[in-house]
């Protein structure tokens, strides 16, 4: 791979060593970062890219999507906005219309929302299964998103499916169907909430996930107060994710542990819920990611920019804080130490903004300020 000299870098920020430069340059050789420096003494390269002043930022590490599925769930979105309360309910629509979908429906619908992230600055996506929730059509859904990403996870334990014995179902989502789904598979995922599955039926599917080889992430305290949190810290879960209904304790927990404190204010905002109290666990010392939760019941976006103006507006997150989270705390959600910031060494996964500063992300709402993405150094996306 020839090597890439990023010139008249308004704004750098690398999360790294060196912070935020004014007026940088980059040295991009075999897909990583190989120099930081200011605007003189450029070093020799094959190529160079003139951002003419633009911002760069490490690209969105969005470390939780739901891509997989077919069908829409807009008509739902109408009657929530006309005052239904959301209860996750949904997801057996979405379980229909996936399981009649040929493959090349879900694969190019999955096509079109990684296109999308892609194109506003997302450089990394997990995606889940959990549409499915029959061994054929989990592990389909699986082997379909693993074209797209190496960040799968399995959740088959996303919701009991209609007309389906609650342990009956356990037993089949920790036999035969992560037998079929583990092949394709890094992650294991449970929805651990009440009209899901409970704490011990949640404990046995990560154990059983965690057995076969996969490492552990919960959807977590998303409606309501419950076992979730203290389940992902006890189980060493890479991430608790969504965490909008928090007991102090768990706060705690969070800040006391490795696992990572999820938030998906999509969620919130398309289902007209109150957000997380992010500054609790920030204050507490937790390590915050955000990611979208995109999907198409409670929120269907793929923008993590819309996420990080979310995140500042409502959340209380200061612009640095939620730049930071959309990247770099995706990153320790997924446990990849080599993406999320620009230090020297670093995958050059990044994205150029139309934009002096990173700042206007949550400054211009809504605005498409993603100028260019490069992953591995080579471009994804260019204008
Ligand atoms: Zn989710």
């Amino acid at each position: 791979m020839r090597s890439l000299l990023i010139t008249n870098i308004g704004e750098l920020t690398t999360h790294g060593p060196q912070g935020t430069v004014q007026h940088a340059a980059m040295v991009v050789d075999e897909g990583r970062v190989a120099w930081i420096g200011g605007a003189g003494h450029l070093p020799m390269t094959d190529e160079r890219l003139d951002v003419e002043g633009r911002a760069v930022i490490p690209g969105f590490v969005d470390s939780h999507a739901h891509l997989v599925f077919a069908g829409s769930r807009a008509a739902e979105f109408a009657a929530r906005m006309a005052g239904q309360p959301y209860t996750g309910g949904g997801i057996r629509t979405t379980v229909s219309a996936t399981r009649a979908a040929s493959d090349e429906t879900l694969r190019a619908n999955t096509a079109r929302l990684v296109g999308e992230a892609r194109r506003q600055g997302t450089t990394t996506l997990e995606i889940k299964s959990g549409y499915g929730l029959t061994v054929a059509d989990e592990e389909r859904s699986l082997r379909i998103a693993a074209e797209f990403t190496t960040e799968t996870t399995f959740l088959g334990a996303h919701v009991v499916p209609a007309d389906t014995d609650p342990d009956e179902y356990v037993r089949l989502v920790c036999g035969d169907m992560l037998k079929a789904a583990a092949p394709y598979a890094r992650w294991v995922d449970v929805f651990c909430e009440r009209g899901a599955f409970d704490a011990e039926q949640a404990r046995t599917v990560l154990r059983a996930g965690i057995d076969a080889g996969l490492r552990a992430r919960v959807h977590a305290n998303q409606l309501a107060q419950g076992p979730g949190v203290q389940l992902a810290v006890e189980l060493g879960a890479a991430s608790a994710d969504h965490c909008t209904h928090l007991s102090d304790a768990d706060v705690k927990a969070l800040a006391d542990s490795g696992t990572v404190a999820t938030l998906l204010p999509g969620a919130e905002f398309s289902t007209r819920s109150p957000y997380p109290d992010a500054r609790a666990l920030l204050d507490a010392g937790a390590t915050v990611a955000l990611a979208t939760d995109c999907n198409p019941g409670s929120s269907y976006t793929t923008s993590m920019p819309f996420c990080i103006a979310l995140a500042v507006r409502e959340m209380r997150m200061t612009p640095a804080e939620a730049l930071w989270a959309a990247t770099a705390g995706g990153a320790e959600a997924l446990r990849d130490n080599e993406i999320g910031h620009l230090s020297v060494g670093a995958r050059a996964d990044l994205a150029v903004l139309d934009a002096p500063s990173f700042l206007h992300l949550a400054y211009r709402p809504g605005v498409p300020l993603v100028h260019t993405v490069l992953r591995n150094g080579e471009p994804l996306c260019t204008p």
